[in-house]
């Protein structure tokens, strides 16, 4: 169904359109030095991830200076695996975070993309940043978990009584 509510033209479901982050207000982005756009939530990049065609040729790719498997990584996305989504792009990036925000993808690939001849292209930037902060939280948390593992672990050791 279009957004009349009329089906769409050869009864193919229609493409979302390009969706934004969310960001902070200016009344509140006025009072820190934080990042403004919080970055997609998982809802957010599954929708926008699902509007890639997964070319066979894909020219996103082509435009990339380091070749990322981008119709690969954004397919990982789709089936909820980000951590999959994050190695198939470190295989060729080892920076998807800084990349996700500061590449100039309206340059590169998201200006190959084949959506952008007829409409927005799909948001590669933005969902490499939500695959990359995604495995870096990961990674503090279980760094987190292990150091209170070992904190537990050495309480143990000291309550043991070393006398007998
Ligand atoms: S060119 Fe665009 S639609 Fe095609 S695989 Fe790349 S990101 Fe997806």
């Amino acid at each position: 169904m279009s957004a009349s509510g009329k089906p769409a033209k050869g009864g193919k479901k229609p493409r979302p359109p390009r969706q934004d982050m969310p960001e902070q207000a200016p009344e509140e982005r006025v009072k820190n030095f934080l990042e403004v756009p919080y970055g997609y939530t998982p809802e957010l990049a599954a929708l926008e991830a699902s509007r890639c065609l997964q070319c066979k040729k894909p020219a996103c790719v082509a435009g990339c200076p380091v070749a990322v498997d981008i119709p690969g990584f954004i397919a990982r996305i789709v089936e909820g695996d980000y951590l999959g989504a994050a190695r198939v792009i470190k295989s060729t990036n080892s920076l998807p975070a800084v990349c996700g925000r500061v590449c100039p993808q309206e340059e590169q690939c998201e200006t190959a993309c084949v959506l952008s001849k007829k409409q927005q292209p799909v948001a590669i930037g933005r969902l490499e940043r939500f695959v990359a902060d995604y495995a870096r939280r990961l990674a503090e948390e279980k760094a987190q978990k292990d150091v209170h593992e070992r904190w537990r672990m050495y309480e143990q050791l000291a309550s043991l009584d070393y006398s007998a």
